[in-house]
């Protein structure tokens, strides 16, 4: 199959496995090893499939970073998610995964079995459509995902304004891929040396978001695709970046991505939203001007105004043995987290990274646990 088959060709593999062995070679010897974070879920989950982790040199390991989107879902937002369904009237729509993220009341999946209505779509435009279908109800959407997501959240909301559908709404958490990478890496504890850039939100944004890491941080950052081959290119680039002690941004994906992104994606984000003040993150906290709100001219779609203010509210705290946070953020492995392969499995998940397709935490559950 053409831009799969040849990106999964065991020869390629091996001559980038030596690639990376030599290159590794030529690294300064320390204790620590060299940490690459991939940035996206979508990285983690290939490399797990595939085991890239295992072609590796000693010296260098793939650390998880916080771009899977339903991971980083805060339980505000699920409970959010889940008053709206449990509302007279209303049909809440969103993807498959996030329904069965726990809230502090437990998840949209649960919700549904007590009566609340909840639907999966593949999109915004399968609810925008249930809008058209049912103008006696309220449809909401669950907006959630990186610029990755944004824009088709927004091509729908324009078309419901253009036809006057005042019955489709979104709850929205789009977040935005540059700050919490500067969270990261302004936090002296962690040491990470190079980052495996998302392909996918490139696709949007072009290179602009990653700049800053080699311009402010002198570390390497590579876009790269999501099979194996593009991903141990990937590993090889920035360890020859290290090597040679530069840093720039590389861009691996050229058959996708491009430096400059898809500029009329971006138009539709940027009339329909806005940056918000400061947004919630699981396991990174408030990060200001983190994600994105309705505009002005499309805050009448806003679910949220749907609230009663009771449910709009702070949570309580969760499990304080839940790792989530650690883990998203590059300070632990999810086998160290005490609930991982106990309480917390895929069938009773009892963190967003064991639900998401993309979650760290499912990841090591489906491809190391009976290895
Ligand atoms: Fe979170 Fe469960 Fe993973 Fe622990 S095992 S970090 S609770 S998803």
């Amino acid at each position: 199959m053409k831009y799969v088959d040849e990106f999964r060709d065991p020869a390629l593999v091996a001559q980038l496995v030596k690639r990376i062995d030599a290159s590794a070679a030529r690294l300064p010897s320390r204790q620590q090893p060299w940490q690459l974070m991939e940035v996206c879920g979508g990285h983690t989950h290939a490399i797990f499939r595939f085991g890239l982790d295992r072609l590796l040199p000693d010296c260098v390991e793939f650390v998880h970073g916080p771009g899977c989107p339903v991971c980083v879902l805060p339980e505000t937002v699920i409970d959010q998610a889940v008053a709206l369904a449990q509302r007279p009237g209303t049909l809440l729509c969103s993807y498959g995964d996030a329904v069965r993220v726990p809230g502090t009341g437990g998840s949209l999946l649960e919700a549904r079995a007590g009566g609340a209505a909840v639907e999966v779509v593949y999109g915004p435009r399968d609810a925008l459509e249930l809008a058209r279908r049912h103008p006696d109800k309220d449809i909401v959407f669950l907006a959630i995902g990186f610029e990755t997501t944004a824009p088709a959240t927004a091509l729908a909301l324009q078309a419901a304004r253009r036809e006057g559908i005042g019955n489709f709404r979104a709850l929205c958490h789009l977040v935005l891929i540059e700050p919490p990478l500067r969270a990261l890496l302004a936090d002296p504890q962690l040491c990470l040396d190079g980052f495996i850039g998302p392909g996918h939100v490139s696709l949007v944004t072009g290179t602009r978001p990653f700049d800053f890491i080699p311009a402010q941080y002198r570390r390497p950052v590579v876009i790269s695709g999501f099979e194996p081959v593009d991903l141990l290119q990937s590993v090889w680039m920035l360890l020859r970046q290290l090597e040679q002690g530069k840093a720039c941004v590389e861009l691996q994906y050229r058959r996708v991505a491009t430096t400059s992104g898809n500029s009329a994606a971006r138009a539709a984000m940027e009339e329909v939203f806005e940056p918000a003040p400061s947004t919630e993150w699981r396991g990174l906290g408030s990060l200001p001007h983190s994600g994105l709100q309705l505009a002005p001219e499309y805050r009448a779609f806003d679910a949220a105004a749907l609230l009663e203010p009771r449910a709009a509210t702070g949570a309580e705290p969760g499990d304080p043995r839940c790792g989530c946070a650690a883990v998203l953020s590059g300070r632990m492995k999810p086998p160290h987290c005490p609930l991982f392969g106990r309480e917390c499995t895929p069938a009773t998940p009892s963190g967003p990274l064991m639900v998401s397709s993309e979650g760290a935490c499912a990841a090591w559950y489906q491809y190391r646990q009976e290895s």
